[in-house]
């Protein structure tokens, strides 16, 4: 019989294409989430691009009651913890909200696991985490710290889950520290499908180039990089995602907790990623330069060589893969999945 792999938040970006290549890999996936950002055609898409069927429960994670019902149902050999708020900007708004969703979320799901046996689990966690470093490439080790309340979500949720190993050995844990997902899957039917005005630059350039709107305000020219625009290493969604079907692969074998950087090891400026975009569309992609975003850091990227030697893994996506993988889903579904 299949393993059966539980995943929070999985109807969402990185959720919805790492059910897909769970699929394919052979597991049985049960999704959770509220979709307060999301839309359950995202799965619905999978099943079509795959050709199996996923069993979703629509469940807010801080409702502890209805989680258990899930767990009652199924037995799971480990979890795939996504479902969380996300947006830098808003979490400095509303907080509360987001150590509701995140953080009381994430002890709810680790009580109902202990409760249930079920004792591995890969979580979402971010580069945010190592605040302005101090030099590029940025390893596991670097000091971490948080300058917004989003970022403290994944920094306490990083102590809470190391807690948690420390008291009870049977716990297996990976926190994956994301760089900067883009792209969507190859078929151009699961894509990134952000509410209202994009936060990130990517889905902002596509949308720009799609039609949808005027142009692309930079947020600064003059930092120490190159061309003077931000530098992040932007990696390709389905690489993330194959890192997720990696680590729990591992999890066992590795044991307690392991923390990964999940990068390309490459740096791109703002400027390089709307050449990239406008070479990938042949259209055009208006900007403007404006004053700094607050809170923003000059340049980020990962060294991931420890994900390569303990999960054998290593991102294959290049740049322009990204950009017309992006573009596709976004020129076929230009209104997302409210088509
Ligand atoms: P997403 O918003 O597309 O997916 C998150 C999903 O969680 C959504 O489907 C949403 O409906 C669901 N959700 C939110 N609160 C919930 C709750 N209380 N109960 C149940 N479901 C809930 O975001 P994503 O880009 O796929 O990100 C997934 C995870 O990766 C998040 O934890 C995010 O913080 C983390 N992450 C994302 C990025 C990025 O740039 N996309 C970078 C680093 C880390
Ligand atoms: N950025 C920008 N305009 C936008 C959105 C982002 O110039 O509308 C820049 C931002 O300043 C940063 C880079 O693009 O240098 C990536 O930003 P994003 O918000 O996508 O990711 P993060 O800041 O989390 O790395």
């Amino acid at each position: 019989m299949s393993e059966k792999i539980l995943v929070t938040g999985g109807a969402g970006y990185i959720g919805s294409h790492t059910t897909l290549l769970l699929l394919e890999a052979g597991y049985e996936v049960v999704v959770v989430d509220n979709l307060s950002n999301s839309s359950l055609e995202s799965l619905r898409r999978v099943e079509q691009i795959t050709g199996q069927s996923v069993a979703f429960y629509k469940v807010d994670l801080r409702d502890q009651s209805q989680l258990a019902n899930v767990f009652e149902a199924h037995e799971f050999s480990g979890v795939i913890h996504f479902a969380g708020l996300k947006a830098v900007g808003e979490s400095s708004e509303i907080p509360l909200d987001y150590y509701d969703h995140n953080i009381y979320s994430t002890i709810n799901l680790l009580k109902t696991m202990q409760q249930f046996n079920c004792q591995r689990i890969v979580f979402s966690s971010s580069a945010t985490v190592y605040g302005d470093p101090a030099s590029v490439p940025i390893t596991e080790d670097f000091p971490t710290s948080a300058t917004n309340p989003y970022g403290r979500t994944k920094l306490f949720i990083e102590e809470i889950m190391r807690d948690v190993a420390v008291s009870d050995e049977g716990w297996n844990i990976i926190l994956l520290r994301y760089f900067n997902p883009i792209g969507a899957h190859k078929s151009g039917l699961i894509g990134e499908d952000p509410q209202g005005i994009p936060n990130n630059l990517m889905p902002f350039i596509s949308q720009v180039a799609v039609g949808k709107r005027n142009k692309l305000s930079i947020f600064g020219d003059d930092y120490a990089t190159p061309d003077g625009t931000g530098v992040r290493d932007y990696i390709h969604v389905v690489d993330l995602s194959d890192a997720h079907v990696k680590a729990i692969q591992h999890i066992e074998q590795l044991g307690g907790v392991s923390t990964f950087n999940l990068g390309t090891g490459n740096g791109y400026s703002v400027l390089e990623m709307v050449k990239a975009f406008e070479k990938g569309s042949e259209k055009p992609v208006a900007y403007e330069i404006v004053g700094r975003r607050p809170g923003d850091i000059a340049e980020c990227w990962a060294d991931a060589s420890l994900a390569r030697e303990k999960l054998g893994w290593k991102a294959s996506f290049g740049l322009q893969e990204m950009v017309e993988d992006t573009w596709r889903w976004q020129s076929n579904n230009p209104e997302g999945y409210s088509e």
